[in-house]
């Protein structure tokens, strides 16, 4: 048995959303004629308190889309150091629009409203980019599943409209948040311009994020969309994943939280380890004693068919999600427990 705790990106659909996927009524998505992608994005729309939203084969795909429609070539944008958006999607947002990205030097990938005002203060003279864009990750990725304070969230959209930018959320993991701060879907979609979230991390479908927004702004998506190359034809079977999805691993996300919780527990009593990085979702992150290699240990572990990740800076990264069983969680403390240097 391999216990893979590489991402939440690792699981299979379950017998459920198999079942859904091959009972899915079909179309061409591309002439809006698959009514199981139309019923999707109704309600994922609807959920939000949005006007529109558009299915996407990836969480990257839908990020570059809203940047790509919130600026022009030659402008900035503002973001964590640490943002997916910038760290981990190629490139894309100087690639596909042109963009330079402004790094906010936030805590564990979130800054302060206080901090943008500084960041887009300043002159406005033909030398300096328009500032366009402001983009926030939550729950952060790198920042070890981190929640954003929804009050600090406001202040942000202030400094936006007082501004003139637009806000845009990078909700991969959104879900996550939702359900450890007990948020709505409805909360986040009045805030922002233009949301995306992941299907296929913690919600456990096999393909697609969506990007919410305006009725204008999914307009402009849908052409960026087969612009970037990623309108698809049938994709019902993939929509079909994405709605059981939501139907039903919204609220075990919960469960997915408590076993981090655990093991952050066990971390904390390890001799060597070093730090753990407070948990607030599924993501934990950790160090090990300096004298110790994280390869070395990532390597040891593997050995008994436990898959971590390392995150740089001698960061470790485990994430639970769908297929990490109770069974699988009893290995892993045990195997952590037994490991020493
Ligand atoms: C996974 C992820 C994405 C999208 O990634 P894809 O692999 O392209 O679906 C975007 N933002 C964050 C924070 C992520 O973790």
């Amino acid at each position: 048995m391999i216990i893979d705790l590489i991402s939440d990106t690792v699981t299979r659909p379950t017998k459920g959303m198999l079942d859904a996927m091959m009972n899915a009524q079909v179309g061409d998505d591309v002439f809006k004629s698959d009514p199981t992608i139309n019923l999707l994005q109704k309600k994922a729309a609807e959920m939000f308190g949005m006007e529109d939203a558009l299915f996407f084969p990836s969480g990257t795909m839908a990020n570059q889309t809203a940047i790509k429609l919130h600026t022009q070539p030659g402008d900035k944008l503002f973001c964590d150091k640490w943002a997916h958006v910038y760290q981990y999607e190629g490139g894309g947002a100087a690639f596909n629009s042109g963009v330079t990205c402004k790094l906010i030097d936030g805590d564990r990938g979130m800054f302060t409203a206080e901090q943008l005002q500084v960041a887009a203060a300043g002159r406005s003279d033909i030398h300096v980019p328009y500032s366009r864009l402001v983009c926030i990750e939550n729950t952060t990725n790198k920042g070890g599943g981190a929640c954003w304070d929804f009050e600090e969230l406001k202040k942000i959209k202030k400094v936006c409209v007082e501004n003139n930018l637009d806000y845009h959320l990078d909700g991969a993991r959104l879900f996550n948040a939702l359900v450890a701060k007990n948020e709505s879907p409805a909360q986040y979609g009045k805030l922002f311009d233009t949301i995306s979230i992941c299907l296929s991390k913690g919600l456990g479908a096999p393909i697609g994020s969506i990007l919410l927004g305006s009725k204008e702004h999914i307009e402009k998506a849908l052409r960026i969309r087969k612009l970037f190359g990623g309108a698809m034809r049938q994709a019902g079977f993939l929509a079909a994943a994405a709605i059981y999805a939501l139907d039903h691993h919204v609220d075990r996300l919960a469960e997915d939280h408590k076993k981090a919780k655990q093991i952050e527990t066990v971390l904390n009593t390890l001799s060597y380890v070093k730090k753990v990085e407070p948990v607030e979702t599924n993501i934990i992150i950790f160090y090990v004693r300096d004298e110790m290699n994280p390869d070395t240990f990532i390597s040891k572990m593997s050995e008994k068919n436990i898959l971590l990740t390392p995150m740089g800076d001698g960061k470790i990264r485990i994430v639970t999600h769908l297929d990490f069983n109770d069974d699988m969680l009893e290995i892993l403390l045990r195997e952590l427990k037994l490991f020493h240097f």
